[in-house]
């Protein structure tokens, strides 16, 4: 049941080299993924799709066994990264792949993805496109025939049915229905209780993940932990924690006026909710995180899509709008009550420092829910509120460095916690011989620096005076093949002329 045309289908792939019988990736710093500090000057070894062997250049013991340094043999490739820093591949855990009224096409944010080093996306929701229709693109990426992202599949709670459910019985017929049909999960916006953990039982059954923004209209007063109790797998943005602290209220301090639909109100509300809850460090704060981790929930913040609420005209400006912003994206981001998430009608100061405040405690329980043994995930939301796939997923980054963890726990979250909670942590998130070899690839030390991973790079004075603009992802291997994260992001600029040509721009159209 294809909502989506092929049209709006990726390309064959024609970029992207390899896999090789064997492929050295030389002299290289390491940031494994799993917490360990980075170590270098290593020789990554790739054969077929996987890392067989990490060689310690200078190590005694290598010396000592006068092991010698691994070639690349006849048919394999060599390249020589003196310099260069190597993560696992990044994830976007709430990657939504483009429907057509945001995208060329769904090349477009695969290839900006790529072009970040991110390597494996979660759908939730398949919205638009449909789980037929994503499901085809996720099997064309597992077999390399398009150049994309893994994708997992999280099918929206419902889809296909004109009906809602009435009975647990018809959600979990549902569910498995939605198994047979190749969805790797279910995405969630809450329901109906009884409906809810039904359902939500059947996926655990079934070994499908369950990840639910829990929107306040359906839940009957439901919350995060509630849900999490239930077995969910994942808590998207942050909707349903503060709920859960709440003391001398249950439910947020709505306005007599308040109206759901009303995006630009719900959203300045929503900036407002966790200073109603508890103090960072109280006892219903660290009792929430206790039950949280005993429930074993994972959060998935999506720091970087709200940041537009605390200032939204950066949002707007970004630099990387001109070139890399498809018309379609920048007129559903047009201020406009029709469009979800393009809320800033009229959007203010005091909207905006009721964010920043909001970020203050959000942050605060992520940072210390993470420190505290949870898990959790990086994910961005993109196509909404002026937030683009890739750059956003350095954002994000960015943010979780800003929430407190440390560069080698942002990057941890990033790929091998990531990784577990997709139940591929056997395979992917971590550079470890026997895992797959999806891995970034970067010219300088992205613990020091994250910008250094943004695919426009940075703007830096160099010494002698000279400006430049320079940095982003060299490589991107995913699966053993080696792409060339510089000539993605070219072609994203020529999709993105092309689209523009075809309705009549020249360039980034004025929103005024
Ligand atoms: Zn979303």
């Amino acid at each position: 049941m294809s909502q989506t045309s092929d049209e709006h289908a990726a390309t064959d792939r024609t970029v992207g080299d390899g896999p090789y019988s064997r492929l050295i990736l030389r002299n290289v710093t390491i940031v494994d993924g799993t917490l360990a500090p980075p170590q270098g000057p290593v020789d990554i070894v790739v054969e077929g799709n996987r890392i067989q062997a990490l060689y310690l250049v200078n190590s005694p013991m290598a010396r000592m066994q006068a092991r010698t340094r691994p070639e690349a043999g006849p048919d394999g490739r060599e390249i020589d990264l003196t310099g260069h820093w190597v993560l696992p591949g990044l994830f976007d855990c709430h990657g939504h792949i483009a429907s057509a009224n945001k995208a060329p096409s769904v090349q477009y944010p695969y290839d900006l993805w790529l072009a970040h080093g991110v390597t494996s996306v979660r759908d939730p929701g398949c919205f638009r496109n449909g789980l037929d229709f994503t499901r085809r693109e996720a099997d064309r990426s597992a077999d390399n025939s398009i150049a994309a992202p893994r994708i997992a599949p999280y099918v929206g709670f419902g889809e296909g049915r004109d009906e809602p459910f009435r009975e647990p019985d018809e959600a979990r017929a549902w569910v498995a229905s939605a198994a047979e049909r190749g969805a790797d999960g279910i995405k969630f916006f809450g329901y109906e209780p009884v409906i809810f953990k039904a359902a939500i039982e059947e996926a655990n059954k079934l070994g499908l993940g369950t990840a639910c923004h829990h929107a306040p209209i359906t839940l009957g007063g439901a919350n995060a932990l509630t849900t999490s109790r239930w077995g969910l797998t994942s808590i998207e943005h942050w909707y349903g924690i503060p709920e859960a602290m709440f003391s001398g209220q249950r439910v947020q301090n709505y306005p007599v006026d308040y109206n759901y639909e009303d995006e630009q109100q719900r959203f300045y509300q929503s900036g407002q909710v966790w200073q109603q809850a508890a103090e960072p460090g109280s006892a219903p704060w660290n009792q929430l995180i206790d039950d949280l981790l005993e429930a074993g929930a994972t959060l998935c913040p999506t720091f970087e899509v709200y940041a537009t609420c605390r200032d939204v005209e950066k949002a707007r400006t970004s630099a990387w709008h001109s070139d890399y912003t498809a018309p379609q994206m920048w007129d559903f981001w047009r201020p406009n009550p029709h469009n979800h998430g393009s809320v800033f009608y009229d959007w203010t100061t005091e909207m905006e420092v009721a964010w920043r405040h909001n970020f203050e405690r959000w942050m605060a329980f992520v940072s210390d829910y993470y420190h505290r043994g949870g898990r959790v995930v990086t994910g961005t939301d993109p196509g909404n509120a002026y937030k683009l796939w890739g750059f956003g997923s350095v954002e994000e980054l960015e943010l979780f460095r800003e929430a407190g963890l440390h560069p080698l726990e942002v990057i941890n979250a990033a790929t091998l916690q990531s990784a577990e909670l997709l139940g591929v942590g056997a395979d992917l998130g971590s550079i470890t011989p026997g895992k797959i070899a999806d891995l970034v690839v970067v010219g300088e030390n992205p613990l020091a620096n994250l910008k250094v991973l943004y695919a426009n790079g940075r703007v830096r004075l160099r010494e002698g005076g000279e400006l430049d603009r320079s940095g982003g992802v060299r490589y991107t291997i995913k699966d053993g093949i080696v792409y060339d994260a510089p000539q993605l992001l070219a072609r994203v600029a020529d999709q993105v002329a092309e689209a523009r040509a075809k309705a009549g721009q020249t360039a980034l159209e004025p929103l005024g």
